[in-house]
């Protein structure tokens, strides 16, 4: 890591682990697949992509466990159960947005993506693809499980 370049840092809840990322991600989205949503427990997954190089654990290493499943290679704290990121490959990794938003990060998400399993209606102009980026476009309007107006 450079001295001079932007860095975002986050927390788990119990504030032992701290994570810090430096510099713009190469992608951002929102992921709507049954991995994230089952893993996360929550409806979509807000994941911002940046160099392994680029990631790195501040505090609290030790408390850090990970679980693969599928293309999944998922990290969270032991202490409290917060997840912190997802190695997709040696030298990527998905970082949950929300660890690091608090600290300055915008999430400028170019796309949703796994918009075929997705369970949450979303009503935004971001483009909604049914697999991975550059997969088939969504069609709109989605009626699914958990809805607003
Ligand atoms: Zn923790
Ligand atoms: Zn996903």
């Amino acid at each position: 890591m450079s001295a001079d370049a932007v860095k975002y840092r986050g927390h788990c809840l119990c504030g032992q682990i701290a994570l810090e990322v430096e510099g713009a991600p190469l992608r951002a989205c929102y992921c709507h697949c049954k991995n994230c949503r089952t893993w996360h427990a929550a409806p979509l997954n807000a994941v911002a992509v940046w160099p392994s190089a680029a990631v790195r654990i501040a505090q609290g290493e030790e408390l850090l466990a990970h679980f693969a499943h599928a293309a999944s290679d998922r990290h969270w704290c032991t202490n409290c159960g917060s997840g912190l990121f997802n190695r997709l490959r040696d030298d990527l990794i998905a970082v949950y947005a929300a660890v690091v938003v608090d600290s300055g990060f915008v999430h400028e998400a170019a796309c949703h993506i796994h918009c075929d399993e997705a369970v949450l209606d979303l009503h935004d102009d971001v483009p909604k693809y049914t697999g991975w980026r550059d997969s088939a476009l969504m069609p709109e309007p989605r009626r699914t499980g958990m809805r607003g107006r």
